[in-house]
């Protein structure tokens, strides 16, 4: 089955490259030329495991390649996929000034019928507005051709995209047309041989399914991360409380784990967004804004407790950051608490050393050489000189650690852990302060 694929981030490059990988010829294409001439000379833009050999194994068989023509990604697919980005816009609503401009793309080159697959997350309502924009090209073209709609959500996470993406849990399609509904199962069937997972829905539905979904991740983080408020006030070990309430099934072990708060490119945007969906239907949507609210001051709380533990005095301070993704596994920085306690350090005239095993470019490439921030080369080099350590990405390689060592290396024995890492006992055992989430300490 012949398909394009408009965007190159990480949906698109994964969708690309794992329909390309499963026997279709897949044509990926983006406006950015200089991502594109990159991955044309075997190079990923991003960091995502499996990713790079996956390309270069498939477009070696020739049924990925890469282009920013247009005109000829419009005619290569019968399906042509939407994974352009829908950032949120002053209001906290999606942004569809990418998504439209790919509808008025499409319909300014086509020249047969095609079928438009929304994999971008966009509100309720967007397949008709991209229908709507693909029909007033056709119209100013004096064209007549058929093109329909669907809305299929991409539900993968960085670091883990190509399992996300192979072995999801549903695919889900919205659509009330049998034609793509029969399309849609030719491009997925080869990922539905073992469990039908195909859920075909109403448009709206597939579209409003997607924000629910974040949503309902975002709320366990945030309600997760209110527990852990209370009980550092309390006196009670929040790690206690999330086994405790994990081992009930109606509850479960996943996404509960207290931290320094979810980013990323898309809990915090999507919630917004979701949010400002609500207030355009005159529904205030309290749950929403509490879970986006908690986030926001959870975010706060690395500063805070460093600023507490120094006693205000961060000024001139040096101060051991590792993990600066907003997640392990990948080299993404969007929204990360990371930025959120570099920036405030900043301004609290501190100075950071941070290491990272994937993001020193990115990190690079958002702040730019400055006196302030030196990129170690490992987790070593970070703390050296340093006066306290800071854990804001649980990456494997900070899981273990030689207390004793870290001591002799800070002048003040302090580690602020955001993700609660390590044993707060043995911690303590070998000297240092150790400030976690929600740990019975009530810094
Ligand atoms: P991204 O920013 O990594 O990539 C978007 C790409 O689209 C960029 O390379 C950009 O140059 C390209 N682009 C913009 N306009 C274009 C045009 N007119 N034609 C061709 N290419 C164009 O974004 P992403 O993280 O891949 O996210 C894409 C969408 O998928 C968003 O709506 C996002 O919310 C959603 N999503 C993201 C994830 C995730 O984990 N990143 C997961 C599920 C869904």
């Amino acid at each position: 089955m012949k398909i394009t694929i408009f965007g190159t981030g990480y949906v698109g490059l994964v969708t690309g490259t794992c329909l390309a990988d499963v026997g279709h010829d897949v044509m990926c294409v983006d406006v950015d030329s200089d991502k594109i001439a990159r991955l044309k000379a075997g190079e990923i833009p991003i960091y995502e495991p499996g990713l790079e050999s996956m390309v270069k194994h498939n477009v070696a068989t020739g049924r990925l390649r890469f282009t920013t023509d247009a005109k000829e990604a419009v005619s290569f697919g019968v399906l042509q996929f939407i994974a352009v980005g829908t950032p949120p816009d002053e209001d906290g609503s999606a942004d569809l000034k990418y998504v439209l401009a790919v509808a008025d793309t499409i319909g300014e080159y086509m020249q047969e019928d095609k079928v438009v697959v929304d994999k971008s997350t966009v509100p309720v309502g967007t397949a008709d507005k991209v229908k709507e924009a693909v029909g007033k090209r056709l119209a100013s073209r004096g064209v007549k051709l058929g093109v329909e709609v669907c809305s299929n959500p991409e539900f993968l996470k960085e670091g883990a995209a190509i399992e996300d993406f192979t072995h999801g849990a549903r695919i889900i399609v919205g659509t009330d047309s049998d034609r793509v509904k029969r399309l849609m199962r030719e491009c997925y069937a080869p990922y539905i041989r073992l469990q039908e997972k195909l859920m075909f829905m109403d448009v709206r539905a597939a579209e409003l399914t997607k924000y629910a979904a974040n949503a309902m991740l975002a709320t366990k983080i945030s309600f997760m991360n209110e527990i852990a408020n209370l009980a550092e006030r309390l006196g009670a070990d929040v790690e206690q409380v999330r086994r405790g309430i994990g081992s009930d099934p109606r509850i479960g072990y996943h996404f509960i784990y207290p931290g320094c708060g979810y980013g990323g490119s898309c809990f915090p945007k999507d919630v917004q967004a979701l949010e400002r969906t609500a207030r355009d239907v005159s529904y205030d949507a309290e749950l929403l804004a509490a879970v986006e609210s908690v986030n926001n001051r959870q975010k706060q709380t690395l500063f805070t407790k460093l600023a507490n533990a120094f006693d205000g005095g961060l000024k001139g301070r040096t101060i051991a950051l590792w993990g600066l993704s907003f997640k392990p596994n990948t080299d993404d920085m969007r929204d990360a608490p990371s930025r959120t306690l570099m920036e405030a350090l900043w301004e609290a005239g501190a100075s950071v050393q941070a290491y990272d095993p994937e993001a020193m470019k990115e990190c690079r490439r958002l702040y730019g050489e400055r006196d302030d921030l030196v990129l170690a080369g490992d987790r070593v080099q970070a703390v050296k000189g340093a006066d306290a350590l800071v854990i804001c990405t649980e990456w494997k390689e900070f899981r273990s650690l030689d207390f004793a060592w870290l001591k002799g290396q800070l002048s003040m024995p302090v580690i602020v852990d955001g993700r609660n890492l390590y044993d707060p006992e043995s911690v303590r055992e070998a000297g240092l302060m150790y400030y976690a989430v929600g740990r019975g300490d009530s810094l």
